[in-house]
């Protein structure tokens, strides 16, 4: 039976399985177990083969092959390899318009992240009721930038704006939600599950019964192949190191301008000849943009964060 990844919890895997809408308890067939790879064997977000055993357990017999990961170590290190989501078709990331204040820079690093790992990005502006009138709306100052670069939503849990479109840009995928604490997320989740009664008496992966708090990546079920994660943990993967001879790359917008500079190995902060610095002053990229980069460029950036 094929099926997909919804939890784990040590070497406990919940798998939805395919047309079954039933889920069960499955752990590695041995020979998986014993297989040497730098990447976790099995992964939230995988599509498995399970077998069933007489007890109603199962065993997992193959790993589909990975599309793409979010992972928390990424590629460019040596270290093993650790999944945060395998298989997201996109990543949204959530930051509040007020309460909690937006932090871009954090937006920022988890955007290099997910262009890192190549996995396509929105962005969704959440607590949009907080906003009194459009007039006064840090929300455009603030996040003005990014409009032209991604897709931006603009919601509120509360009075339900822009949760349809939301809704429709996620249907028949899976899609990875971070952001920081606070910002709405499980608010969102719910808003968009209708079905809250679906988490009752969810089964306990490390025991086999009852209810149990899940710690990692969890994907809600939305119906129709429709799966939202939400992604513990991400917030220490965007501190992580990023490798600078490639940050501009990582900043999208950037893009267009790169390869035109006068030095080929142009860092775009200090040299004569720069397209990225020109791009920004006829306004081709936007000025907040370009100085985060600069911040993490120059190394400035990593000394407050850390600090
Ligand atoms: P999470 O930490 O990102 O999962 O955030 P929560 O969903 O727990 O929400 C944090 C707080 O913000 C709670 O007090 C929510 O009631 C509130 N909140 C969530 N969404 C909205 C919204 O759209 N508008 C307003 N005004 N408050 C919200
Ligand atoms: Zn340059």
């Amino acid at each position: 039976m094929r099926g997909l990844v919804t939890r784990a919890h040590g070497l406990w895997f919940e798998v939805a399985l395919d047309g079954q809408n039933r889920s069960i308890i499955a752990t590695l067939r041995g020979q998986l177990k014993r297989r040497r790879q730098k990447t976790d064997i099995v992964a939230v977000g995988d599509r498995v083969w399970v077998g069933e055993l007489p007890d109603g357990e199962g065993a997992i017999e193959y790993v589909e092959p990975r599309i793409r990961v979010l992972a928390r170590t990424a590629r460019h290190t040596r270290d093993t390899e650790q999944i945060v989501l395998a298989n997201p078709d996109q990543v949204l990331f959530v930051f509040a318009v007020r309460e909690p204040t937006p932090h871009v820079r954090m937006l920022d690093r988890f955007l290099i992240l997910a262009e890192l790992q190549d996995i396509p990005i929105r962005i969704a502006i959440s607590k949009m009721d907080l906003v009194e009138t459009t007039s006064d709306s840090c929300a455009d100052r603030v996040f003005a930038s990014y409009e032209g670069i991604y897709p931006v939503h603009r919601i509120s849990a509360v009075t339900g704006e822009g949760l349809p479109e939301l809704r429709a840009t996620l249907e028949g995928r899976i899609t990875a939600v971070a952001g920081p604490s606070g910002v709405g997320k499980s608010s969102l989740l719910n808003a968009l599950d209708p079905d809250t009664a679906r988490d009752v008496g969810a089964i306990s992966l490390a025991t086999g019964k009852g209810r149990h708090t899940t710690i990692g990546t969890r994907l809600h079920d939305l119906g129709n192949g429709t799966y939202v994660a939400d992604t513990p943990g991400i917030r220490a993967l965007a501190m992580s190191a990023i490798p600078s001879d490639r940050l501009d790359w990582l900043y999208r917008e950037f893009r267009p301008f790169l390869g035109g500079c006068f030095y080929p190995d142009c860092t775009h902060v200090h040299e004569p000849g720069c397209d990225v610095r020109e791009a920004v002053e006829r306004g081709n990229i936007p000025l907040d943009r370009y100085e985060s980069y600069r911040a993490l460029r120059t190394g400035d950036e990593l000394a407050e964060e850390v600090g």
